[in-house]
C-alpha cells in the first residue's frame, strides 16, 4: 500500500462530495458517500470510469502514446517559441514565495513541474494518464528531486482536494482537451487559496482553427497526401485535439467570469514566432524528416513581443498565456 505524507493526507477529500478520506488496507475510502479509490500503477486514482467519454479516451491516448510525445518534447524543448513562452508562464507563478504550495493539472512529462520544483515550490502534480505521470516522477528522480512532489491521477473537473488548499494552481496546454472547461475552472477556483492565482499557458486561439487547419488540409489533399495523412493525425493526434476550436480573448473572459474570478489577464504568446514553430513541427512529420527553424523563431520573438502590444492585434495570438486571479 502506497503512504501519503500527512501535509497531502490534510487537503485530500472526495472528489465526488468533497468528504474526507479514510485509508484501508488497499484504498482510500470517502467517509460520506462511500466511494472508494485505489491505486494504478503505483499512483492514486481518483478518475472515475463512469464519465464523459472523451476523458478515458484521453486517458488512453496518452499512456498508450507516452513514446511518441517523449521523442516530440526532445525537439519541442529546444524550440526558442517553446522555451521563451514556458518561461514567461513559470515566471508568472515564480512571484508566487518560495515554499508556496502548487497543483499542476495535466503534468504530462513533467518539465514544467521540475522548473518549479528546483525554484523550491512545493508540487502537486497530476494527470488524467499513468503513462505521463510515470514519466513524470521518473524525470524528477533523473533530476534528483526524487520524493520533493506528490503524483495523483486527477480529471481535472472533479478535483480531489479541500477548499482553498493551494497558492498557484497551472494547467499548461490541457484546458482545450477538457469537454466542460468551465467545470474545470470552477473547481480550480475552489481549491485555491482567497489570494490565489492560475496560470494557463500556451492554450490555442480560435483563429487558426477557422482559417490554417482547414487550409492546411486543403493543400495536403491537393498534394495527393490526404489520405495517408489522415490516418497518421488521428494516429498521433489525440480525440480532444483533433476536436479542439481553441478559445478566443471572448471565450476565456467569459469562461473566467462565469467562474467566479475576480479579474484577470490574458498574454499573447507568439505570431510569427509560433507558426515557425508549427511549420517546422508539423513539416518534420509529413516529409518525415527533421526541419528546425530555431534561428528564424529566434528573430521574431522580439517582433512578437511587439506585436502583442498592439490594441487589436493583441486578441490574435496564436496561442494564449493568462493568468486569473481569485480575489482581489
Ligand atoms: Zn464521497
Amino acid at each position: 500500500m502506497m503512504g501519503i505524507d500527512n501535509e497531502l493526507m490534510s487537503i485530500l477529500k472526495c472528489p465526488s462530495c468533497h468528504a474526507d478520506l479514510r485509508m484501508n488496507s488497499s484504498s482510500l475510502v470517502c467517509v460520506s458517500c462511500a466511494n472508494c479509490y485505489t491505486d494504478v500503477q503505483g499512483f492514486w486514482d481518483f478518475f472515475s470510469t463512469d464519465t464523459h467519454s472523451l476523458k478515458q479516451a484521453e486517458r488512453d491516448h496518452y499512456t498508450e502514446k507516452v513514446d511518441y510525445y517523449l521523442q516530440m518534447h526532445h525537439a519541442w524543448c529546444l524550440s526558442p517559441f517553446y522555451r521563451h513562452y514556458h518561461r514567461k508562464f513559470l515566471n508568472e507563478l515564480r512571484r508566487l514565495p518560495q515554499g508556496a504550495l502548487i497543483l499542476e493539472l495535466g503534468c504530462g512529462l513533467g518539465h514544467d513541474g521540475a522548473e518549479l520544483l528546483r525554484s523550491g515550490y512545493r508540487l502537486v502534480e497530476t494527470d488524467i494518464a499513468p503513462g505521463q505521470l510515470l514519466e513524470a516522477k521518473k524525470l524528477h528522480e533523473r533530476c534528483g528531486l526524487a520524493g520533493k512532489s506528490s503524483y495523483l491521477l486527477v480529471d481535472a473537473e472533479r478535483l480531489p482536494f479541500e477548499d482553498e488548499s493551494f497558492d498557484g494552481i497551472f494547467m499548461v496546454a490541457t484546458l482545450h482537451h477538457l469537454p466542460s472547461p468551465l467545470q474545470s475552472l470552477k473547481e480550480i477556483r475552489r481549491v485555491l487559496k482567497p489570494k490565489g492565482i492560475l496560470i494557463l499557458g500556451t492554450e490555442p486561439n480560435t483563429w487558426q482553427h477557422r482559417t490554417i487547419y482547414p487550409i492546411g488540409g486543403m493543400l495536403l489533399r491537393l498534394m495527393g497526401r490526404r489520405s495517408s495523412e489522415r490516418e497518421d493525425i488521428s494516429e498521433r493526434v489525440s480525440q480532444a485535439d483533433q476536436q479542439a476550436e481553441g478559445f478566443s480573448a471572448i471565450d476565456l473572459e467569459l469562461l473566467f467570469r462565469d467562474a467566479g474570478f475576480a479579474h484577470w489577464e490574458l498574454k499573447p504568446a507568439g505570431y510569427l514566432s509560433a507558426a515557425l514553430f508549427f511549420i517546422a513541427t508539423e513539416g518534420s512529420q509529413i516529409l518525415n524528416r527533421n526541419i528546425r527553424l530555431f534561428a528564424l523563431e529566434r528573430m521574431a520573438i522580439p517582433i512578437d513581443e511587439a506585436l502583442g502590444r498592439l490594441p487589436w492585434l493583441r486578441r490574435y495570438p496564436w496561442h494564449w498565456n493568462a493568468v486569473a486571479y481569485k480575489r482581489g
